[in-house]
């Protein structure tokens, strides 16, 4: 039986220039050639889940322009059931991107179609929700549907991984009710409110979000792994060593990979080691979906 994880969350085409360096305000710069390439924190964990041979259904939403059609048809050609994005008529989730050579990028998102995911449209889907193994969300979509998608999963005792970016500071009338959280080192800084610069502030910083009635942490480190932290288990789970090329999509990789795990009854600690390995692969090959890896890939590295 393929592990069923549900995705709620945003779809966006992200244009991408490179250019030689940002322009100042005010000023034009010529830049490469443009790529567009299917992307948005949904979209992207419910291709990695469902390369990893997750059974993964998207609740969210497109425009009816052209990009919203390409977005569809992507998913769809990853094996992702669609049947829960709905077309509306404004247009779709764009990000702007321009990359310098040395890899730092200037993003620029306009939500479009993803703004208009509320907590009514979630109910519409609450089988979707219902019939999961596990609920996989983002923060790049309204927070009034994340909290009422996490209120219908924990009714039907669907296990719950919050991927807590972009970063913003959460009630904890919704952090009480996560099962998992994958915060990276500064998502975790906003989130608990302390600094986090050292793996003693990721801990004491991760025990803030228990004492919030998360039930566990685990915290993405890039090369170093990441930790895990619940009320019986404090541990760093190293990564593997790569060759970093792009590090984009490795966040969301590492979750849809946990999810997939632990929908398939893994112990957490072995589910981390499992995403630590997804997260290493994604980050040898350049972009965003392109670079998530097939099962067979990860089973077959040898490390
Ligand atoms: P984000 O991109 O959200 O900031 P991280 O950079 O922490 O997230 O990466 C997520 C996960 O991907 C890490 O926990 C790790 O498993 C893997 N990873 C990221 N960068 C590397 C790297 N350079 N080498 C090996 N694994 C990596």
């Amino acid at each position: 039986m393929k592990p069923r994880i549900t995705v709620i969350g945003s779809l966006n085409m992200d244009m991408v220039i490179q250019i030689d360096s940002f322009p100042l305000p005010g000023q034009t710069v010529l830049g490469g050639n443009l790529d567009y390439i299917p992307g948005g924190k949904g979209a992207n964990q419910a291709v990695a889940a469902a390369r990893l041979k997750g059974d993964v259904a998207l609740i969210g939403k497109v425009g009816t322009d052209a990009f919203g059609q390409v977005l569809l048809d992507n998913l769809l050609k990853n094996g992702v059931d669609v049947s829960a994005v709905k077309r509306e008529n404004v247009s779709s989730g764009v990000a702007l991107i321009t990359v310098t050579p040395s890899g730092e990028n200037q993003i620029v998102v306009s939500p479009g179609a993803n703004s208009l995911v509320n907590a009514d449209f979630v109910q519409e889907h609450e089988n979707t929700i219902r019939s999961a193994q596990v609920l996989l969300l983002q923060l790049e979509t309204p927070l009034a549907a994340v909290k009422r998608a996490v209120e219908l999963a924990k009714e039907a005792g669907v296990l719950v991984i919050l991927n807590p970016a972009p970063a913003q500071a959460l009630p904890e009338s919704l952090l009480n009710q996560v099962d998992v959280l994958t915060p990276n080192e500064t998502e975790l800084s906003i989130l608990s409110g302390v600094p986090v610069q050292n793996m003693v502030e990721v801990y004491t910083a991760s025990r803030i979000l228990l004492e919030k009635g998360t039930k566990c942490v685990v915290t993405t480190l890039g090369d170093k792994g990441a930790f895990l932290c619940s009320p019986n288990i404090n541990v760093l789970i190293p990564g593997y060593s790569v060759k970093a090329i792009d590090t984009t999509a490795a966040g969301d990789s590492f979750t849809a990979a946990l999810a997939v795990a632990v929908a398939q009854g893994k112990p957490l600690p072995k589910a981390v080691k499992f995403a630590n390995k997804v997260g290493a692969l994604t980050v040898t090959k350049k972009g965003a979906q392109p670079s998530l890896p097939l099962l067979d890939e990860v089973e077959k590295y040898p490390f």
